[in-house]
């Protein structure tokens, strides 16, 4: 049903667009197992070549988005283009309206308190019909775990939406999604803080000039340790020997 993923540095990665990522999340809602799907760039991949046990969650998650375009980049030196970036922060909208449609329940986790809430708040002002399971902030720690068991427990959402940033975010469902058995769970990243307004996503044409990962080093300094991936990330993709295929 998903098209062959496409391995990049031991990550595999899907060729999917939006409405494949769409329709993948029907039939994972409708086939009922907990399934995982992680919105991956180039700072995942090369996390995952330190943490063995990052690169066990993206190899054994269900869907693998390309949210970098780092990747798109790598896959196209390969001979293995990927259609188009599929963002969390873009995919969050579509998944709202097609929820809505659909009538699947999500449920909002993560985020700084009143995040989830006020991003469920907005997505459902948009979209009528949404019917928003539950939100709540909560932590990644075990011990807010017993909590947020109970709550996804109770509100039995057929998408659960988590952002705590990665690879914690991805980690903690892995670790959970057989006993919480949502059948989607998506780690999301900034998204709900973008949704919310919390932070304010790069202007279209940034995007648009693939130079997101730019913006936020500009936006949110902070992130400069984390962004020196990108450069050794663009140098292992090459001497990998990934290269163009003529
Ligand atoms: N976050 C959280 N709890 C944590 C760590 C992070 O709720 O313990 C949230 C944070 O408030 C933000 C999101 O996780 O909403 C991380 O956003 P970021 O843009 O850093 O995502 P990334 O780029 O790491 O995927």
């Amino acid at each position: 049903m998903l098209p062959s993923s496409v391995t990049i540095l031991g990550v595999p990665v899907h060729p999917i667009t939006f409405d494949g990522f769409l329709d993948a999340v029907a039939i994972f809602i409708a086939e009922g197992e907990p399934r995982q799907i992680c919105t991956a760039n180039p700072e995942f991949v090369m996390t995952a070549q330190r943490q063995p046990e990052f690169m066990a969650v993206l190899q054994n998650a269900d869907l693998v988005l390309p949210d970098g375009v780092g990747l798109l980049w790598a896959a196209r030196r390969m001979g293995r283009p990927l259609p188009q970036r599929v963002t969390g922060s873009d995919g969050i909208y579509l998944l709202a309206e097609r929820a809505a449609r659909e009538g699947w329940r999500l449920f909002f986790l993560g985020a700084a308190p009143g995040v989830a809430e006020q991003t469920a708040r907005i997505l459902a002002d948009r979209y009528p019909g949404l019917l928003v399971a539950g939100t709540y902030a909560g932590s990644p720690r075990d011990a807010d775990y017993p909590e947020i068991a109970r709550r996804i427990i109770a509100a039995r959402p057929d998408i659960l939406l988590v952002a705590y940033g990665a690879p914690a975010q991805d980690l903690w469902i892995a670790r959970h999604r057989a006993d919480l058995r949502v059948p989607v769970s998506m780690g999301v990243g900034g998204a709900f803080d973008f949704v919310a307004g919390v932070q304010k996503r790069a202007p279209a044409w940034i995007i648009r000039l693939n130079l997101e990962w730019f913006w936020r080093l500009l936006t949110q300094p902070w992130r400069w340790r984390r962004q020196l991936d990108l450069p050794r990330f663009a140098w292992r993709v090459v001497r990998s020997g990934i290269r163009i295929q003529d």
